[in-house]
């Protein structure tokens, strides 16, 4: 039977600055499936994630630029509601890339069964999803993590951050976290029991307040927002320190290049390893991601906190005000 899908689509590239609503578009096409593998999707909900900024930009980055007017893609967890298929059922759950669309026909070999269901399905696009798996991978096979180290992490309020301070915390670390408001440092504080959570926008002296509060200094800086942030992180590193690059959100959509880091004396004197990571790297390594990530949620040893917006039209408005910080945890659109 054919349906309609809606999809989002990008008007323009927005080379620099933030991106606003009027860069995207709401579309309809009629879709229906025909071939012997294909099933339809109705989407439950769909991820909007910092990384699509990189994407809105003709230059080349670690992954295409979206095709103007096309759907735009990206992880999205829905319900099998017709099938042609023989490895999937009407009913079943599945995780695809295929982004920000209520419903996609397409062929089996684009989507993926979703078993233990016993989880909320949005966590499958959070702490069991990308940005757990990037808070994981990052901690234990790029920064090698040990226990009682102290650990710094910025946009701590987010779905990667708020993952990688409680994966730390469970490590027996000390966790520092910064993040953009007084909310989100009231849940890092009260609910995740971190040991130390600050407003970074309140704070003028980032460096001496870094002292003050972690006198010790940090073995581990998680970074996630690259910039100014970073180049503070280091004058605060003990020696042999890792800092782990995940993100850099800060620079994403800066209007200029900005100068660069000014201390890089301290990474040699301090013997400091600065390693960037991007999970698609490592997409082949989830096993044990998934079975600890499986069991701490199912223990209650790793909470989580979504922003959900309501209806694809609003994916758009979700991603602009993902990039302005007003999600706690992950961002997601709910169709
Ligand atoms: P978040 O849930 O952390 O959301 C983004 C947050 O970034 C906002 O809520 C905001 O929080 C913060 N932010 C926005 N602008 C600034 C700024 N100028 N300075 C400091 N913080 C800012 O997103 P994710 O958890 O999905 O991603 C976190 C980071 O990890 C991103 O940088 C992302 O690109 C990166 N990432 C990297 C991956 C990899 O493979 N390396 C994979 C997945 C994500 P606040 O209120 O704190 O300002």
């Amino acid at each position: 039977m054919n349906e309609i899908s809606k999809y989002i689509s990008l008007k323009q590239y927005v080379p620099i600055g933030t991106p606003e609503i009027s860069n995207f578009e709401l579309k309809s096409e009629e879709i229906k499936i025909e071939n012997k593998d294909e099933v339809m999707v109705l989407n439950q909900f769909i991820s909007v994630d910092p990384y699509m900024r990189a994407r809105m930009t003709e230059k080349k980055n670690y992954k295409e630029p979206f095709k103007i007017g096309k759907a735009m893609d990206g992880l999205a967890i829905g319900k099998v509601i017709q099938t042609n298929s023989n490895n999937f059922n009407v009913g079943d759950i599945v995780s695809s890339n295929l982004g920000w669309r209520d419903k996609y026909a397409t062929s089996e070999k684009n989507i993926k069964k979703i078993i233990n269901q016993d989880i909320p399905l949005s966590a499958y696009l959070g702490p069991l999803g990308m940005t757990g798996h990037t808070a994981y991978i990052g901690l234990f096979k790029i920064g090698k993590i040990k226990e009682n180290q102290t650990v710094l992490v910025s946009s701590a309020g987010g779905s990667v951050g708020s993952t990688v301070c409680q994966i730390a915390k469970m490590m027996n670390c000390k966790v520092i976290a910064s993040t953009g408001s007084d909310k989100k440092v009231d849940w890092l504080k009260n609910e995740l029991n971190v040991d130390h959570a600050f407003n970074y926008k309140k704070i003028d002296n980032l460096v001496l307040y870094l002292k003050e509060v972690c006198p010790e200094g940090f073995d581990i800086y998680f970074d996630n927002v690259g910039g100014d942030f970073l180049e503070s992180a280091i004058f605060r590193m003990k020696n042999f320190g890792k800092i782990i690059i995940c993100g850099r959100i800060s620079q994403m959509s800066a209007t200029s290049a900005g100068s660069g880091l000014k201390n890089m004396a301290h990474v040699l004197v301090k013997r400091l390893t600065i390693r960037g990571f991007l999970i698609f790297d490592h997409e082949n390594d989830s096993d044990n991601f998934q079975q600890d990530m499986t069991k701490w949620i199912i223990e209650g040893k790793i909470k989580f906190k979504e922003t959900i917006y309501d209806g694809i039209d609003k994916a758009p408005q979700a991603f602009v005000d993902l990039l302005n910080g007003k999600n706690i945890g992950k961002m997601l659109v709910k169709i």
